[in-house]
């Protein structure tokens, strides 16, 4: 079956095209030059840009994988989470076509779209994966025994995600938002060994209850003190430096708990997704500690990372796979949808 995906949770609008487990076409795009300048998104202003991306994107799409629009099977939405009047202008877009072409609707979660994407890149996933989906808004630690109907969450951030600690820490440096990318930039030519910040939730009083959830705002907080010492001291702020020893915190964080959690639950693959993802020192210390510790890991290509289509075409389609019933034609979006609910 050929799957319509349409992502709009935040600024970028997604459509991609999938018959199956095959990707067939990925369009993407992007207001965030709008919403730099304001160094955050406005959801006006994002929620216009979806309504004007829309159709020219579904057209781009099935021109560039050559299909028409009445061979589509069934439209995949993300349903949330995400900012409210983004997901409602995609819910509308697919509400839309699905009873034009009277084919199923499946609103799907858009957190777990960006580990189920890895299917459509690197193949269907073993009977059971640990999925780090770490993105602007989430850091996940979720078990999946089965990508709509298994999936478990072990962990989560108890306040900033990671990509909004790069993106405020970002903003401390006066670097350009988001801020995220420009960190890695710099970490890349500093010293990581640098600066010992802290590693959140890691001290063994917090192993009981918190051993697979995250927290990085102390850390946001020990890299503003630092830096405030520095500038009240009349001294320069070894900027890469700084970077490098922030991201390495991070990277460190993330990976430990991620392979504890796999050694405990026998889990021999890793799927790593979600914008953060793209981070190089993320993927370097996952990369060297998964080969360490023997697991599988599994990371989509950047693009597939960050907010996409394709991410929501390979939760439909897998949704299609297994037979289960589609949403209804009023389906609600839901800024803060639980990572427990697949598919509404
Ligand atoms: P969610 O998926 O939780 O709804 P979101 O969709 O806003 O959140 P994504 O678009 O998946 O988030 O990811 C964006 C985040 O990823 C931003 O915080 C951005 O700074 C961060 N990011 C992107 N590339 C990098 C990078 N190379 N290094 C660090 N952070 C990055
Ligand atoms: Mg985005
Ligand atoms: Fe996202």
């Amino acid at each position: 079956p050929l799957v319509l995906g349409i992502e709009t949770s935040c600024d970028e609008t997604g459509v991609a095209l999938a018959r199956g487990e095959e990707l067939l076409v990925d369009a993407v795009a992007s207001s965030m030059d709008e919403h730099a300048r304001y160094g955050g998104i406005i959801p006006e202003v994002a929620s216009r840009a979806h309504l004007e991306a829309m159709v020219p994107t579904i057209r781009r799409a099935l021109a560039e994988a050559d299909v028409d629009l009445g061979e589509v099977d069934a439209i995949a939405v993300t349903a949330g989470p995400g900012l409210v009047g983004p997901l409602t202008i995609g819910a509308a877009a697919a509400k839309a076509l699905a009873v034009g072409l009277g084919v199923p609707l499946y609103g799907v979660n858009h957190v777990i779209g960006h580990a189920a994407v890895d299917e459509l890149v690197h193949g269907p996933f073993p009977d059971r994966v640990m999925a780090l989906v770490v993105s602007g808004g989430h850091s996940s630690l979720l078990m999946v025994d089965d990508i709509v109907t298994g999936v478990t969450e072990l962990g989560s951030t108890l306040d900033d995600a990671a990509g909004e600690a790069f993106d405020k820490v970002g903003r401390l440096l006066g670097l350009p938002y988001p801020g995220g990318p420009h960190i890695d930039r710099l970490a890349r030519e500093g010293d990581r060994e640098a600066i010992r910040f802290p590693r959140g939730l890691t001290a063994p009083k917090d192993q009981a209850k918190h051993a697979y959830d995250f927290s990085f705002s102390g850390l946001k907080t020990a890299v503003a003190r630092w830096v405030e010492a520095r500038q009240d001291a009349g001294q320069e702020i070894p900027v890469a430096d700084v970077a490098a020893s922030f991201a390495y915190s991070v990277a460190d964080v993330l990976t430990a708990k991620t392979i504890a959690a796999c050694r405990r639950h026998g889990v021999e693959t890793l799927v790593i997704g979600g914008g953060f993802s793209a981070n190089s020192q993320l993927r370097d210390l996952a990369a060297e500690r998964c080969a360490e510790a023997g697991i599988e890991l599994r990371i989509p290509p950047i693009r597939y990372c960050t907010d996409n289509g394709a991410m929501i075409a390979a939760v439909g389609a897998a949704a299609v796979r297994r037979g289960l019933a589609p949403s209804d034609l009023d389906l609600a979006v839901d800024s803060s949808m639980p990572l427990t609910l697949v598919t509404v």
